[in-house]
């Protein structure tokens, strides 16, 4: 089963760390917090999108 992840908008700090490691999964929403853009992380990112995860230096990338 697809594992999904969401931003929380109120942790997160715009350090682009995130969207740097896994641009296939996150991205910036329109006020510059990092959003995931993808409702199922494909398979083929998943390493990267878990790396995002652990490496957010404010926890804010939640299982969803
Ligand atoms: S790594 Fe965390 S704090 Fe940095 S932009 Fe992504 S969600 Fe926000």
């Amino acid at each position: 089963m697809a594992k999904a992840m969401k931003v929380d908008p109120e942790l997160c700090i715009s350090c682009g760390a995130c969207i740097d490691t896994s641009p296939a999964v996150f991205d910036w929403d329109d006020n510059e917090k990092a959003v995931a853009i993808v409702d199922q992380i494909p398979e083929n990112v998943e390493g990267d999108a878990i790396a995002a995860q652990e490496g957010c230096p404010t926890d804010a990338i939640k299982d969803a």
